[in-house]
């Protein structure tokens, strides 16, 4: 399909998808809590003609849709996240949230709208779509375990062979995206570390074994992971973001607990980090009497982009937007649960920009903060890439 078409196909979904967009910005619902997102959604896909496998995920929050196409072809699933977000909204949009304390800050909103009109743009042209597409609106992308695991469980990636979604940026312009192979987002893990001492007598140290004296140590340790025992060209992040300890100024604390964060690029690195923490931090410890104790989580895993897919995607951007408008793929240390997906599936996750162009880039609100904003002229965008994707899979390398 050329790419005039296509961008003719998209651009008669915008008025569909921005309001759809502006209907979810108005309504956020939180992790595992997408009830009426997953009403919205399903029933404008009723009135498109699909066939909706609704009521998915633990709160059946999540929802598949499943279009045959006319052409032979391979599987592909394609992924929106549906979440809000705990953050209150302080811009003055005309469609600004109306539910205090709660905001598509992170645009997943114009994730589900932009899926929604792409469902809408296939169905037109039902009849020369190659394979089967998947639609997989999925709830909690914000909170891990996530929701990706709970709609794999749901078999939403059976038969599948390849598997996409987009994520917006704001410090990308609308109309430009990113798109690469290799890792995009990092895993992001978390640690409860305490450390156990003896309490006392502040004026009888000797008699003790101070917890803070001795959490002190293991902070100072736990530093040293990353720029000592990690490999320096792999990215790695430890970050401690609570210690608790102590009651009094007068009181040696017999307990003291550290919370932090990990988060890597590579699977080895991955691996490796909850014997490293437990080593130093018992080491740490044990120079002053003190034994410790770690909880550990796995949060998500690193996102890596297949590299095949990685081109097929780069060149479906190439036929709609130009190889001027494309980036390469940027890695970043926030966590993403379509990871999950990919560690099953090759596929690729690609940045499409939010911003609005002209305008400065440093004034751009951050996710997940209540300034963000998205430009809705991306929708279209975003729109045209998953056509040209889909209709251009086996010429661009699928
Ligand atoms: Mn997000």
């Amino acid at each position: 399909m050329d790419s005039e078409r296509i961008l003719d196909l998209a651009r008669r979904q915008f008025e569909f998808t921005r309001d759809a967009r502006h209907h979810l910005h108005r309504h956020p619902e939180l992790s595992f809590e997408e009830h009426e997102t997953a009403a919205f959604v399903a029933a404008r896909l009723v009135e498109m003609g699909y066939e909706p496998r609704t009521g998915l995920g633990r709160n059946g929050t999540a929802l598949t849709a499943t279009l045959e196409g006319g052409q032979p072809g391979p599987a592909i699933a394609l992924r929106a996240d549906m979440d809000a977000l705990p953050v209150n909204e302080e811009g003055d949009l005309p469609f600004k949230s109306a539910r205090a304390g709660v905001m598509h800050a992170c645009g997943h909103d114009a994730h589900t709208a932009m899926l929604l009109g792409a469902a809408r743009a296939f169905m037109e042209i039902r009849d020369e779509v190659p394979g089967r597409l998947v639609f997989l609106f999925q709830h909690a992308e914000e909170s891990p375990p996530g929701g990706a695991l709970e709609l794999i469980e749901a078999g939403a990636l059976d038969g599948i062979d390849a598997v996409f979604g987009i994520h917006q940026i704001p410090f990308l312009d609308a109309g430009q995206m990113e798109i690469g192979p290799g890792a995009n987002t990092a895993s992001s893990d978390r640690f409860t570390l305490t450390v156990h001492g003896k309490g006392g007598h502040a004026a009888r140290p000797h008699t003790t074994v101070d917890a803070i004296h001795v959490s002190a140590h293991v902070v100072n340790a736990l530093h040293h992971i990353v720029s000592r025992r990690v490999n320096p060209m792999l990215p790695a992040v430890l970050t401690i973001g609570t210690i608790q300890g102590g009651t009094r100024p007068n009181v040696i604390a017999p307990e003291v607990t550290i919370g932090g964060t990990v988060r890597t690029l590579d699977e080895q690195t991955w691996e490796a980090m909850p014997r490293e923490i437990e080593t130093v931090a018992r080491g740490a410890a044990a120079m002053w009497g003190a034994d410790i104790t770690l909880s550990y989580t796995r949060g998500y895993p690193a996102l890596i982009n297949d590299d095949r897919m990685a081109e097929v995607a780069r060149r479906a951007a190439m036929a709609i937007i130009g190889e001027e408008n494309i980036g390469p793929n940027r890695p970043g240390m926030g966590g993403e649960d379509f990871a999950h997906y990919l560690r099953k599936v090759p596929g690729c996750f690609v940045r499409l920009g939010g911003g609005t162009p002209g305008t400065p880039t440093a004034g751009r609100g951050n996710p997940h903060s209540g300034q963000f904003t998205f430009d809705d002229a991306a929708l279209t965008t975003g729109i045209a890439w998953y056509l040209s994707l889909v209709t251009g899979f086996k010429q661009h390398g699928g």
